[in-house]
This record gives structure tokens, sequence and C-alpha cells, in this order.
């Protein structure tokens, strides 16, 4: 049996998907629960369908359109990834894994082929934290990362909190239902770009994932005293934005000190307040995100920003607090799933090569509650979250085709 995938079809599928876009093209962007990320539901339910699929979805959205096997009852195999886009991003983040899953599933089923497992694919809801502050809440919610209070505790910028803004999107479940069983799945596997540039330099065609960096996100909060920027001597001064600029450097040396390439940290948000050209900035907050796929390692340069934090604090006579967003561990990758990529691949004659994720999918929360891997396809320039991401025609198909080949495998 080989399945064939089909490149017109699944490229006219990303391209309509990607109207449903609350920015012109080739701009995307599609929040969590607006008009427009339902529209793109909608649209996607309608080819699950279509594909003679039955879809379930639970409390918070998430999606499962499953391909009955003859064996109903054994733990099922499951493939998908995102929709949702944060502002101003591109066509091929996530989507590339929700649409070209269920292009695996077709080609399989066109094929011939009959799984003995049952295959899902899974849309999990909003993996972009723009709205909930909070990165793959679907699927930190399904894998039992995330308790049902976060209904009530996150809200979004609007005021609305995620048990009002699911309730306006039709999503009535309880939360408490959202968490799967144990035993629901025998192996996860989430089709992705690389949102790198290691693959395209190597001119490789396929990444094999082995590692999911641990993210972790803090928010620093520097209190000084404000005042007006004429009138207060530079020796009096308790500037607020001077000593979040010195954490903000400690987070840049405290990740290079690691000696891996694999650590990074970054500065992302600086808002200083009052705000104003004519006035010593009161207070400052940051927002850090550190990432290791070691966690020990990861936990050093964290420890180290905090030694930033109070030595700055106490020098400049501020005051620093730390609040943790998240700080997840990483995660492995199955080996038998490693490997069935690879044969995959092999098989096909596609090149391939291991590597790390550095940005955090899904499958780190997956990998929870089943054993799971990762396909990798190269995109231009290595770029992300940006109009101009692009991954060729080619480069889905191959993916897809690897993927179709490895469900195959594990549902048999
Ligand atoms: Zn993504």
């Amino acid at each position: 049996m080989t399945a064939r995938v089909d490149p017109q079809r699944l490229a006219r599928e990303l391209d309509t998907l990607a109207t449903f876009s609350d920015e012109p093209a080739p701009a995307v962007t599609r929040i969590v629960f607006t008009d427009t990320d339902l529209r793109a539901r909608a649209y996607l339910k309608s080819l699950c369908r279509d594909a003679a699929l039955s879809v379930r979805e639970d409390g918070v959205g998430n999606l499962y359109a499953r391909w009955t096997g003859t064996d109903p009852h054994a733990p099922a195999v499951a493939t998908g990834s995102h929709i949702d886009a944060i502002p101003h991003a591109g066509r091929f983040d996530g989507t590339v894994g929700v649409l070209g899953g269920l292009e695996a599933i077709r080609a399989l089923r066109e094929a011939g082929f009959r799984a003995r497992r049952s295959i899902d694919l899974m849309l999990f809801t909003s993996e972009e934290p723009t709205r909930f502050g909070i990165g793959c809440l679907g699927s930190r919610l399904l894998s039992g990362s995330l308790d049902e209070s976060a209904g009530e505790r996150l809200t979004g910028g609007d005021g609305r909190s995620l048990n009002d803004a699911r309730a306006d999107a039709g999503f009535g479940d309880s939360l408490a239902l959202v968490p799967l069983a144990s035993d629901a799945y025998c192996a996860f596997v989430e089709l992705h770009i690389e949102q790198g540039p290691l693959l395209e330099r190597a001119g490789v065609d396929i990444g094999v994932v082995t590692a999911i960096a641990a993210p972790s996100s803090q928010r620093i909060i520097v209190e000084g005293e404000g005042g007006h920027a004429g009138a207060v001597l530079m020796r009096d001064r308790h500037d607020a934005f001077l000593a979040a600029a010195e954490i903000a450097l400690g987070v840049e040396s405290a990740a290079r000190a690691s000696g891996s390439d694999d650590t990074v940290g970054t500065v992302g948000v600086c808002e200083v307040f009052p705000g104003a050209v004519n006035s010593v900035p009161s207070r400052t907050t940051l927002a850090v995100d550190i990432r290791d796929v070691d966690l020990a390692r990861r936990d050093a340069v964290l420890e180290r920003v905090s030694a930033a934090c109070r030595e700055t604090a106490s020098r400049r006579g501020v005051n620093v607090r730390a609040e943790t967003i998240n700080a997840d561990p990483p995660t492995r990758c199955e080996p038998a799933i490693i490997e069935a990529i690879e044969q995959a691949c092999d098989a096909r004659g596609f090149t391939h090569q291991r590597m790390i994720s550095r940005a955090y999918h899904d499958s780190l929360f997956m990998s929870r509650v089943a054993p799971t891997g990762m396909i990798f396809i190269p995109c231009r320039g290595g770029l992300s979250h940006r109009p101009d991401e692009y991954a060729s025609p080619e480069a889905i198909t191959r993916g897809a085709s690897v993927l179709a080949d490895v469900l195959a495998r594990l549902s048999t």
C-alpha cells in the first residue's frame, strides 16, 4: 500500500483556510473564539465530514475527528495541531499539521488501507497565548496539566473569562470533562513547519524531532521611585526602568553562560510606567522567556536570573518581584515513533535528520498522555509568526506523506 497525498487538494485547502483572517492576505490573524476562528473551525469540520470522520468537540473546543478502526476499543493513534494564529502571522504554522493530518488520513483511506486502531485528527484550541496569556491552552487542559479552575482564572484582554468566552463560542461542556483517559491514545504524531533555518540550510527534507524544549515564562515587576525628570537628582534616583534594563541584560548573560546553543533567553515585553518623557519610571514590567531541552540547565538559568534580580534590587534600592507564568518540563520523543518516521523517510527516499524543537507545541503536552513524535518540514528562511512565512507545496506533501506512512504503521 502506498498512500498518495494529493498536493493540489491540500494546497487548495490551505489557501481557503488562510482566507479566514482578521487581516488582509498575506497576513493571517486568527484569535481563539473570534468569529474568524469559528468560521475556520466550521470549514475544517465540513472537510472532516466530507472525509466521513466522526467529529466531537470538548468544552474548550478541542476537536477530535475520528476514522474508526476495525478494533474500535484499542487505544487510538492521533495526529493534529492548531489553527489559531497570532496577530500579523503567516498561514503555515499549525495549519500544515491539521490539514496535512487530514490529507494523510484521506490518502490512507484512498489507498485502501484498513486501520486496526482508530485514527484521530485533533485540533487543539489556542496553542498561541494571544488571548488568555498561556500557550497550548487546549492541550494543557486535555493532558491534565491545567485544571478546570482555569475557566474562571484566565481572562482575555477584553475582560471576558475563558468560561465566558467559550460559552459565547458555543462550547458549554464542563472543563472537568476535557482531560483524556491515560489509555485513550497509544501514539501521537504532529506535523509542523520547523520555524527555524536548520533544515533549509542543510537541504534536508524532513526533521525528526527527538526532544521538545522546556519553556518557562516569568513576569518581572520592578518598582522604584518616580518623579519629575528635571527635578530628581541623578544621585537620588531609584529608576525602575534602568534596574529592569540591567535585569534584561542579566537574562542574556544567564542564557549565554549555559554554554549550550539549546539554551535561549528573551525579554520580549518591557512596559514602562508612567511612560512619559518627563517622568522618572516608577514601575517597569518585563516578560521573560527562557527555554532549554535540559531541565536542570534551564532551571540554572532561572536561578541566575533571580540572583541578578536580587543583586540589582539591593544595589539600586528598588523592589523586584518575579511571577512564574509557566515552567514546563521538556519532553523526549518516543524512540519507536522516531524510528518509524526515519523508516518512512528512507522508504520514500527523503533525506532526514534528527533535531530538537526549540519552539514548544501541543506535542509537549500530548506527550504526558501518549507516546509522542514530531515531523518537521523546512520553511523558507526559517521564518515564522510573520506574513512571509512559507513552506513549499513539495515540502508539505513530503511531510504529509511521511505522516501517512507513520500513522499506518502505528495503527496496524
Ligand atoms: Zn504552531
